[in-house]
């Protein structure tokens, strides 16, 4: 099986007051839940079947046909990278390697955490609001829907959920204050870092 739902990497009620266990429990046992099934039975006895979802979302990317494929692949491996994103007690000001490339291609950590709530806030509809690797620069940049950084080339290093499923039981229609909120005080800088490699 080559797409499969990991476990959550903290309690439904660790990211508490900020994300509910009970978004949590909707978002990972039954959406994130539902791609991971439906990526499965749609590439099952294809020649998919044995690929890593990085590697199935850059064959079918384009491919109007596997759109279906696309749609929850990607989306099963979105998520599982957006749960490694957060921590308690996260968020604010980065530490480590990340923290001076942010002031190098950003000029500061205010001007990125501007950015990147900026590409959450005016994502049309569903989506995604990313921090990428490009060409050795970091980037903030926003994905439509399933579409993912890995199926264009770009290196993801963090990333937010804005589809409503994320926040609306805890933010309603807020969708900016879930953003602050997730970038002040639940993202996990060693998860980036790590992926800074
Ligand atoms: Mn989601």
């Amino acid at each position: 099986m080559s797409i499969t739902l990991p476990d959550l990497p903290y309690e439904k009620n660790a990211l508490e007051p900020y994300i509910s266990a009970r978004t949590l429990e909707f978002h990972h046992d039954k959406h994130h839940k539902a791609y991971v099934d439906n990526g499965s039975k749609l590439i099952a006895g294809t020649d998919l079947a044995d690929l890593e979802a990085e590697a199935i979302v850059r064959k079918v990317v384009g491919d109007a046909s596997k759109a279906g494929i696309f749609n929850n692949v990607a989306q099963a491996w979105n998520h599982s990278f957006f749960w490694k994103c957060l921590k308690p007690n996260g968020g604010g000001q980065p530490t480590g390697p990340i923290a001076q490339k942010i002031a190098a291609d950003f000029g500061s950590y205010e001007k990125f955490a501007e950015e990147l709530k900026n590409a959450g806030v005016t994502q049309f509809g569903s989506g995604w609001a990313w921090l990428v690797l490009k060409d050795g620069k970091l980037q903030v940049t926003k994905t439509a829907n399933a579409d993912t950084p890995v199926a264009h080339g770009l290196k993801p290093l963090l990333t937010i959920d804005v589809w409503e499923h994320a926040y609306y039981l805890d933010y309603q229609n807020r969708r900016p204050d879930f953003l602050s909120t997730v970038i002040e005080k639940l993202i996990n800088w060693d998860f980036v870092n790590s992926c800074l490699g």
